[in-house]
């Protein structure tokens, strides 16, 4: 019988009702021994997160505004879940104490305590041990989470225990100060856990039933993704997909242990499972693309030079004008005579005519401009490496939509291939690819 270490989103938890189903959902499975929870998020969508009341609080104490009201409404949604969850607990003596050191113990103290009350009210509902994250989870005085320290204190403190919650989002510094991650951060706290108890899966509950081969708001009803491996994931991170929180990713990679991402209000749909490239290969639910992401915000700086290709040293020279600019080169497609280097727009923007004066300087080009509106759009999937062809649909489908492609790359690992577009046409280049691909075969 393994670990499973159980995170649960804000809007999973949002109030009484979404607790029960998530209590329901732990109490289903008997592995389901260690729960992060969030602080209650949404309930509708004008609704406040508890966090962001929680920080407009702190705005209005740290200013020696009068934040009384702010704060009984606080109050109150945590009565409202109390009431509604049939516990008798009183939160007074914390609430007593979070007011009087709100001014002054910080902006990351403040947000923190979203995270503390939601946790000591979910621990007395499901009868487990509360453990307070300040107490296992170590950060620096800089606030940069301390891993080794962290794994080694939760294993400490987790040894004889059977059943706790630990709040997600925050911990401790060494000199004694409540620090938290960056917002999203609970889904860390869920992966340094699940490492410190080498649990069998870290399942992170939210409200959607795994991760989307497409963004929803550009495909209609895009599919699931079953399973995804840590490198295709992170592919499609960095293009735009939003599915973790970045820094939740390594701890749980590192030591071989899955994610599956669940839906609390669907909890029989299986989610997506992220695994390492070698759990993944004998996977039978395996498309050639397993997920399609755009980004917006791209110029393209072309350079031409006859014989550029014979000149030793001018792909070096051009980078480093890039590097002495201090702006990261994101792809550099190339021909025999002709370079391209994709780069954020914004790095650039207000610096054009220095860029352009520098190369012209470094390399001496025939030709240089700069190109803007460019997308990127990235295909990725393990299983394009065993399907020939791919690369023909994927042009073949932009060229029926008469959608221009400015620039192709394609990774060595053949997990991906990168295609630049003009902006406006990002949005129909996704659809064409998710309909060549994924809606021709459901
Ligand atoms: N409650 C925090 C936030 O809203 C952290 C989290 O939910 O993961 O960002």
């Amino acid at each position: 019988m393994g670990v499973k270490v159980v995170k649960f989103g804000g809007s999973s938890l949002a109030d009484a009702g979404q607790i029960k189903k998530a209590a329901a959902i732990i109490k289903s499975d008997a592995d389901r021994r260690f729960v992060v929870p969030s602080a209650p998020g949404k309930r509708f969508s004008e609704d406040i997160k508890v966090t962001d009341m929680l920080y407009a609080c702190y705005e209005k104490a740290s200013l020696g505004e009068d934040f009384t009201p702010d704060f009984e409404n606080i109050k109150r949604r945590y009565y409202e879940i109390i009431e509604g969850l049939g516990l008798t607990l009183s939160l007074e003596e914390q609430f007593a104490q979070i007011k009087a050191n709100l001014a002054h113990a910080g902006r990351e103290y403040a947000a923190s305590r979203g995270e503390y009350l939601n946790g000591i009210v979910i621990a007395a509902y499901l009868d487990f041990t509360f453990i307070d994250a300040a107490d296992v989870i170590v950060f620096s005085d800089e606030g940069v989470m301390l891993r080794h320290e962290t794994v080694a204190k939760l294993r400490e403190r987790l040894k004889d225990v059977e059943h706790a919650v630990i709040p997600g989002f925050y911990g401790r510094s060494l000199s004694g100060v409540v620090r938290t991650f960056s917002r999203g951060g609970s889904d860390v706290t869920g992966s340094l856990v699940a490492r410190a108890l080498h649990a069998q899966v870290y399942e992170n509950w939210t409200d959607v039933s795994g991760v989307l081969v497409a963004d929803p708001r550009v495909v209609d009803d895009p599919v699931v993704i079953p399973v995804i491996t840590y490198k295709e994931l992170r592919e499609l991170s960095y293009m735009g997909f939003s599915v973790l929180h970045e820094d939740a990713i390594f701890p749980v990679r590192t030591a071989g242990i899955p994610i599956n991402i669940r839906n609390t209000n669907s909890p029989e749909d299986a989610g997506t499972l992220i695994v390492a490239d070698d759990d993944a290969t004998e996977d039978p639910s395996l498309r050639t693309i397993t997920g399609i992401a755009g980004k917006k915000g791209f110029a393209a700086v072309n350079m031409e030079k006859a014989m550029m290709n014979s000149e030793v040293g001018f792909v070096r020279d051009v980078l480093n004008v890039f590097a002495d600019m201090g702006i990261l080169v994101e792809h550099m497609p190339s021909g025999i005579d002709t370079l391209s280097i994709i780069a954020d727009a914004a790095a650039l923007e207000g610096r054009e005519e220095q860029l352009l004066a520098a190369l012209r300087k470094a390399v001496n080009p025939d030709h240089v401009e700069i190109e803007p509106d460019i997308a990127l759009l990235a295909v990725v999937g393990r299983g394009m490496r065993r399907t020939r062809g791919t690369a023909a649909r994927i042009f073949a489908s932009l060229a029926h939509a008469r959608i221009n492609v400015k620039m192709i790359d394609q990774g060595s690992s053949e997990l991906n291939v990168i295609v630049g577009v003009n902006e406006h046409d990002l949005h129909q280049a996704i659809r064409c690819i998710y309909d060549a691909f994924i809606a021709s075969t459901l």
